[in-house]
């Protein structure tokens, strides 16, 4: 057993169990270290949007390395990587006039958001309006502010007090949403986070109109919307941001995941010109806020070569014009284990167990039949494969999830 501490496990069982390793991918297929072969139908954690095994995301680090690794972005220094992928980004971003404030990763973009609406809402002269609104189901990161904000109550558990100004309402009723605005009022309100598509908390799709009908309410009310694309963001619902597809007018975008395509960590907050403007005032002054890596030049490199192939194959497109196909055929994983599958949008969905409290056991029977999947809130198993997934490999990736439930 190695001194590594997994994210996210339950040590004592690692410590007994041993450790699953993995160490080559091509594509949406990797290998472990016994050689066995596995279909990535989660794209790890929702991010490989490119696939994996690109040898030109490797070689424009390696050659930026070579370079300058990475210098300080504080102030007015900056890296020419960091600038040109601040450019690409915000001009492929359905915000136009945009700026990106770099991160290390999803949950520091979250940590970033939730600072900078109550920061900007304190310069309005309004400093009252602090309480975020979220859903239930939501998954905001596990920093402390995301950690607040979301709404799975077994993430929260064991820390105490963390961001108390949080208001957790159910993820599909608009009515609802509206009516706890209405009772917190709109005076101690800064944001609604919310993602398009709720990924970790089990693949749910909103139901029709109620993005459009809360996007609407929150503009008629002062607030902000921030929408949560750590996952949805680069692609992966046929359209490079799913606030597009939505038609939603974000003031602030959170990214992460496909930015690069987790070949290297990084993240940002893609801003409204109505929220960078408000610190862009003479008398705004120095926001004191940033990190070590924001902006790092070896990330920003990979996040240009990454979405230089995500441009060059067109892979948003390859995921609109097999979205129908898709959706229709992880419908056909059917046994009696599964309850139903989610799908619709994109190159997401989640095959819901009869029995959730059986979901990591049946992910490790999947695992054991060449298939990676991933146990998700709610009992359902995440299909999310890469954006260049073929048709012929859903129909492979389907058939392998068929013959391991049944
Ligand atoms: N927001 C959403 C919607 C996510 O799905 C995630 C991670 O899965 C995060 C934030 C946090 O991102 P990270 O794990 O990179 O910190």
């Amino acid at each position: 057993m190695s001194n590594y501490w997994h994210p996210f496990s339950d040590v004592n069982a690692i410590d007994t169990k041993g450790e699953f390793v993995l160490e080559r991918g091509e594509g949406s297929w990797v290998w472990d270290t016994a050689g066995n072969k596995y279909f990535d139908a989660s794209a790890a954690l929702w991010y490989v949007n490119v696939g994996h095994g690109r040898q030109a995301i490797g070689d424009a680090m390696a050659e930026q390395a070579g370079k300058i690794a990475s210098y300080s972005n504080f102030g007015d220094a900056a890296t020419p990587s960091t600038l040109e992928l601040a450019d690409l980004v915000t001009s492929l971003a359905p915000v136009p006039d945009s700026k990106i404030f770099f991160t290390s990763g999803g949950s520091d973009s979250v940590d970033t958001a939730i600072k900078m609406v109550r920061r900007y809402w304190t310069l309005k002269g309004q400093p009252n309006k602090k309480t975020i609104i979220t859903r239930q189901r939501g998954y905001h990161g596990m920093h402390t502010g995301g950690t607040s904000i979301a709404g799975i109550p077994d993430n929260n558990v064991g820390y105490g007090d963390l961001i108390r100004e949080v208001a957790n309402v159910p993820w599909d009723d608009a009515d609802e949403l509206i009516a706890h605005i209405d009772r917190i009022g709109e005076d101690n309100i800064a944001a609604l986070f919310a993602e398009p598509v709720i990924g970790a908390g089990g693949a749910l799709f909103a139901p029709d109109m109620y993005l459009e009908t809360v996007r609407k309410a929150c503009a008629e009310r002062n607030i902000l919307f921030v929408a949560d694309e750590v996952i949805t963001g680069f692609g992966r619902t046929g359209y490079w941001f799913a606030s597009e597809r939505f038609n939603l007018n974000p003031d602030l975008i959170l990214c992460a995941k496909g930015i690069t395509s987790g070949y290297a960590p990084l993240g940002g907050v893609i801003a409204s010109p109505s929220v960078w403007k408000t610190f862009a005032e003479p008398d705004a002054g120095i926001w004191r806020h940033g990190y070590t890596y924001s902006g790092h030049a070896t990330a920003c490199a990979a996040g240009l070569a990454n979405l230089k192939i995500m441009i060059d194959e067109d892979l948003p497109g390859n995921v609109r014009r097999n979205e129908e196909y898709f959706a229709a055929k992880v419908k056909e994983i059917q046994s009696p284990l599964v309850d139903h599958v989610r799908s619709g949008v994109g190159y997401l969905a989640g095959i819901q167990l009869v029995d959730p409290t059986r979901a990591m056991e049946l992910y490790l029977h999947c695992r054991s039949q060449g298939v990676l999947s991933r146990p998700l809130i709610g009992g359902a198993l995440q299909i999310s494969p890469a954006l260049s997934t073929t048709r012929d490999e859903i129909d492979q990736v389907v058939a392998l999830l068929n013959k391991a439930l049944n």
